[in-house]
């Protein structure tokens, strides 16, 4: 194998012939590597968490009620930041319509109400205060949210 000349996938720099620097299979350095599987994996983990959702609230919107078919709908956040410990928290994240979701802005008081309602003010409170806390999610945690979610959904379907 000709290694001289060879340019990461990712950064388009040399990868060089060094068992330190090389990441074999796809020709990227370890760190290129590792930032750009874990940019796969939370986009992964999300799009099995938004099915999971959309599914599991029936298609019906969190904060109108409006019911369609759970493909023409969003997976919309309570606290919508991405790095705090409740982005793929299942209480965070429910099925909304585009309307809510998109052009109003989450309807951010309604939500706060139902999610009051059907967990109560101290779970509530749990997720208002995440919204403060920063948290770098890593290649294993996301890996186990991933197969997490992968799970729910298959018993979801089944
Ligand atoms: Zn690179
Ligand atoms: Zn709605």
């Amino acid at each position: 194998m000709k290694w001289k000349g060879k340019k990461c996938k990712s950064c388009k720099k040399p990868v060089l012939r060094n068992g330190k620097y090389v990441k074999n299979k796809g020709a990227m350095h370890h760190h290129c590597w590792s930032s750009w599987y874990l940019k796969r994996l939370w986009e992964n983990s999300w799009k099995l968490c938004s099915e999971y959702v959309r599914r599991r609230d029936n298609g019906r919107c969190i904060t109108c009620g409006i019911r369609k078919d759970w493909k023409e709908m969003q997976a919309g956040h309570f606290v919508h930041q991405k790095q705090t410990p409740v982005y793929f928290d299942e209480k965070n994240v429910h099925c909304q319509c585009v309307r809510c979701n998109h052009h109003e802005g989450g309807r951010r008081d309604d939500y706060l109400r139902e999610i009051q309602r059907r967990y109560g003010m101290e779970e509530a409170d749990r997720l208002l205060q995440a919204k403060y806390k920063i948290k770098k999610y890593s290649i294993s945690e996301l890996e186990n949210i991933r197969d997490d979610y992968q799970r729910k959904l298959s018993n979801l379907k089944s």
